[in-house]
């Protein structure tokens, strides 16, 4: 299997190269130039979530040996990492709803399950090269992404991580999950501007020639942990597979069943993986683009117009606030039938007026795929309220977003599988207030009282976090983001 970029100009490389290179150099992404299929046996019922982790990387990665893949396999989904045995769980909600539990990983949230593995993926892939340079992982994150990156990348031999996020623009648990983290080689920095400021920022030094020049003088790389790097997108195909397994296990449905997964959606990463699984064989019905009131995405598929022009909201699903959708670019490139030339023009519209529109044959082709839909953040509150006066069930509130979405989209016999994309724990505080209008602002009491309507134990990876350290206070402006990483290369 060869990576080509969407933009269409840059040489078709192996998948060690595509990882390592996370960006392609053209201003792409790097995507698989076809889809191989999984065949049903592979993801049958009882089958154990490494297995069929096995089964999808072998199709990908073809330039990694077998043992090469177990080993990465074994180093991220194991009991210590993941406190569910299965990496993932399946549960029945109501109705036909079902809610595929993403985040038993070290940070609560769904982007474990990629974080975890990229860096072992990783290494291998730099080995594979011959790279000896230190390798630079720059983050932009609207919160969850930045604390599954720096536990992922903590303390891996040959790696530097910085992370940056927008100052007030995520959760305190967020934060404080963030600025606590140790490691030798991970540092914290927060931005003054939004999730997109930052996100812009990192992708302005990946393509400053200057820096990269510096960098390599100092035998130094960069690369990203962001869901464009092809190391994050195809470990999330596994959990589709692994859902659909347990399902027919469990006889919620028979095997060849379609089913629907409702995602909640920022960057787009989540759902993508979900369309790749279906282009592999899964049956797949439709897949459910679920928004928050940063409602680009579903204004997009609504209308067939992208427009970034517009404002930008701090929501109570704060890893759905994005205004730029990374991870669409990919899925233009593959509804299209592989047009570069088309997805190229479309975003250098995109770049120069923040807009582009696409053809009414693209539209089609989406429309026969993807439903969509926003919600307000009442609602959200509304749907956790309800959800758990008729289940007991306490959603975070980026995964409300979905339950509210796919409650609208049900019809009486597709199944819909929700992705749970974080603990309730994490969000403790606008899970609270929705439950029971409780107005405190103290995450630590509301942590408490929450475990107790859930009558579960509090997730470890919010469980002491008042006991532990802030080792990161680095507040900056979206300018001095340069001369920041220049400083932080020179104390290492
Ligand atoms: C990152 C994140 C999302 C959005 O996922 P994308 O892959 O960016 O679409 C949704 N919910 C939570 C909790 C997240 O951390």
């Amino acid at each position: 299997m060869k990576y080509v970029s969407t933009r269409g100009s840059y040489p078709a490389v192996p998948s060690a190269e595509a990882i390592t290179l996370g960006l392609v150099p053209d201003g792409g992404l790097f995507v698989p130039e076809s889809f191989p299929l999984l065949a049903p046996s592979r993801y049958a019922p009882g089958l154990s979530y490494q297995s069929i982790a096995h089964a999808v990387f072998t199709l990908y990665l073809t330039d990694f040996s077998s043992a090469e893949i177990d080993a990465c396999i074994s180093s991220a989904y194991n009991t210590e990492t993941f406190s569910a045995p299965s990496v993932i769980s399946l549960l029945p909600l109501h109705n036909n709803q079902l809610i595929m539990e993403l985040f038993h990983g070290p940070t609560a949230a769904f982007k474990d399950v990629a974080l975890q593995i990229m860096p072992h993926l990783l290494t291998v892939a730099k080995n594979k090269l011959g790279a000896t340079e230190q390798t630079v992982i720059l983050v932009a994150t609207s919160g969850d992404t930045g604390k599954a990156a720096l536990e992922g990348f903590k303390n891996i031999p040959g790696i530097t991580i910085i992370v940056f996020y927008p100052d007030g623009g995520v959760s305190e648990i967020q934060r404080l999950q963030m600025v606590t983290t140790n490691g030798t080689n991970t540092t914290v920095v927060a931005v003054k501007g939004n999730f997109d400021d930052c996100q812009t920022g990192v992708k302005t030094l990946f393509s400053d020639s200057d820096l990269r020049r510096e960098l390599a003088a100092q035998s130094a790389v960069f690369s990203s942990a962001n869901s464009i790097n092809w190391g994050r997108l195809c470990p999330q195909i596994v959990y589709y597979f692994a859902a659909y397994s347990s399902a027919v296990d469990s006889g919620t449905i028979q095997s060849g069943d379609k089913v629907n997964f409702c995602i909640p959606t920022g960057n787009f990463g989540n759902i993508l993986s979900g369309y790749y699984a279906r282009q592999m064989g899964l049956p797949i019905g439709k897949l459910i683009c679920a928004s928050n009131k940063n409602r680009i995405l579903s204004d997009f598929f609504a209308t067939g117009t992208y427009n970034r022009n517009r404002p930008f909201y701090r929501t109570n699903a704060p890893s759905m606030d994005i205004l730029i959708s990374s991870n669409l670019e990919r899925f233009l490139y593959a509804v299209t039938g592989q047009q570069a030339e088309k997805v190229s023009a479309w975003y250098n519209d995109l770049a120069q007026n923040g807009t582009f529109t696409i053809d009414p044959e693209t539209k089609k082709a989406i429309d026969a795929i993807i439903v969509s839909g926003w919600v307000d953040e009442d609602t959200v509150a509304a749907t956790i309220k309800t959800t758990f006066q008729e289940t007991g069930y306490i959603l975070d509130t980026h995964t409300a977003v979905a339950v509210a979405l796919s409650a609208e989209q049900e019809d009486s016999v597709t199944k819909t599988i929700i992705a749970a994309t974080a603990s309730p724990y994490k969000f403790s505080r606008d899970v609270l207030r929705a439950i029971d209008g409780s107005a405190s602002d103290d995450e630590f009491s509301c942590i408490e009282k929450l475990s107790a309507y859930a009558k579960t134990p509090v997730h470890r990876a919010v469980a002491n976090i008042r006991e532990r350290h802030i080792l990161h206070n680095r507040a900056i402006t979206i300018d001095d983001m340069k001369e920041t990483v220049l400083a932080i290369r020179a104390n290492s």
